[in-house]
C-alpha cells in the first residue's frame, strides 16, 4: 500500500483491533462502575479509536474532545501546553484521556500536568497504540490496546502527512 511517497505493510487488521477494543471497553466498564467518568479524546489521531471504544461501554460516561497546542514562553525554553476546545470542568471528575498512540510519552506528560491542574478526582490513560521501546518519560498506561515496535504506522485514525486516517486497518512503515 502506498501513501505519497512511502510504502506501507498491513500490521493489525481491523478484526484484530475492533476485538482488543471490545476487551477493553469491557476492562472499562468493569472499572468505573461505580461512577461516571469522563473520556477526554486527544483529536486529531484518536476519533476512531474513541468511536469504537465508546460503543464498547457498558456504563454511563461522557465523552468530550481536545486538541493540544504548544507554545514556547517569553523568556523561558520550556514548553507551554494548553488544551483548546475543553468546556467540561475537569473538578472531581474521573477522567480518561484517550490517545492514538504514545511514543516518547512527552504528549502525554506535559498534558498530566495541565490537567492535575484542573483538580479532577483521578486521570488515566487509554491508548491504541503503545511504542515501548522508545518511551523515555515515566508514565503508566492503564489501558492500552497493541505494544508495537519502533516503526511508523498509518490508519484507523493515524495519518501520513494528513492522509491515511480513514484506513481501517493498521499499516506499517515497510523496512
Ligand atoms: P510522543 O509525545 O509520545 O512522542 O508522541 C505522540 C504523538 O506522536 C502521537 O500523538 C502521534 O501524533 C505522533 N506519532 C508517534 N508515532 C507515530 C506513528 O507511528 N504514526 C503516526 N501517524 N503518528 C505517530
Amino acid at each position: 500500500m502506498k501513501i505519497k511517497d512511502k510504502e506501507f505493510d498491513i500490521y493489525l487488521n481491523t478484526s484484530q483491533i475492533e476485538e482488543r477494543i471490545s476487551q477493553l471497553g469491557h476492562q472499562i466498564s468493569n472499572d468505573y462502575a461505580h461512577c461516571t467518568p469522563l473520556f477526554v479524546g486527544i483529536l486529531n489521531g484518536v476519533f476512531m479509536f474513541a468511536s469504537q471504544l465508546f460503543k464498547n461501554l457498558s456504563i454511563q460516561a461522557e465523552i468530550s474532545f481536545i486538541k493540544l497546542s504548544s507554545y514556547k514562553k517569553l523568556n523561558s525554553s520550556g514548553q507551554v501546553t494548553q488544551l483548546l476546545g475543553l468546556n467540561e470542568t475537569l473538578f472531581q471528575r474521573d477522567v480518561i484521556i484517550l490517545e492514538d498512540i504514545v511514543d516518547t510519552g512527552t504528549t502525554m506528560v506535559q498534558l498530566l500536568e495541565v490537567m492535575d491542574e484542573l483538580g479532577p478526582k483521578s486521570v488515566e490513560i487509554a491508548t491504541l497504540l503503545f511504542k515501548s521501546d522508545t518511551l523515555v518519560e515515566k508514565l503508566d498506561l492503564k489501558y492500552v490496546g497493541f505494544e508495537i515496535p519502533d516503526r511508523f504506522v498509518v490508519g484507523y485514525g493515524l495519518d501520513y502527512d494528513g492522509l491515511g486516517r480513514n484506513l481501517t486497518d493498521i499499516y506499517q512503515l515497510k523496512s
